[in-house]
């Protein structure tokens, strides 16, 4: 899987087919909020799932149904923007949505702020998205082995 910044949005290329990746903001208590488009149907969501097949929501994926699991996930989700955006402020949306593949060891220590608040800040973020990738974890294998059992 990857995905590619073009002006305007990004594309992501996931089992050979690309599809563009729109993003969309609401207003939010401090400031903009990002969201994914599912490149399926076009609604806002929070978090994509990426299959063999498609980039896509959860209704899109077929998982109708909220598990306790997946209400966890995404609650976790939002908390890791809270504390990455407290953090940091503003900052690329992929890097803080849903894929979260940049590591907060790649973002910079704000101005001004001492050395020592800071590790110990990024420790506490880094502590909790440690514990959010095991739920992750588990749900995107369950996730895969549905998939691969019905088809
Ligand atoms: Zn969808």
């Amino acid at each position: 899987m990857s995905v590619k910044r073009l002006t305007g949005g990004y594309t992501i290329t996931a089992g050979g087919r690309t599809q563009p990746l729109k993003l969309t903001t609401t207003r939010a208590g401090y400031g903009v909020r990002y969201w994914y488009c599912c490149p399926c149907c076009g609604r806002r969501c929070a978090v994509l799932y990426v299959t063999h097949q498609q980039v896509a929501c959860r209704q899109c994926c077929g998982l109708h149904y909220a598990s306790q699991s997946e209400s966890t996930q995404e609650r976790m989700m939002r908390s890791v923007y809270r504390r990455r955006l407290a953090l940091w402020g503003r900052f690329e949306p992929l890097s803080v949505l849903g894929l979260l593949p940049m590591s907060p060891y790649l973002f910079m220590k704000p101005p001004r702020m001492h050395w020592q608040t800071f590790e110990a800040r990024r420790g506490e973020v880094m502590d909790y998205e440690r514990r959010f990738w095991k739920v992750e974890k588990a749900i995107l294998t369950r996730l895969f082995t549905n998939h691969d059992g019905a088809r």
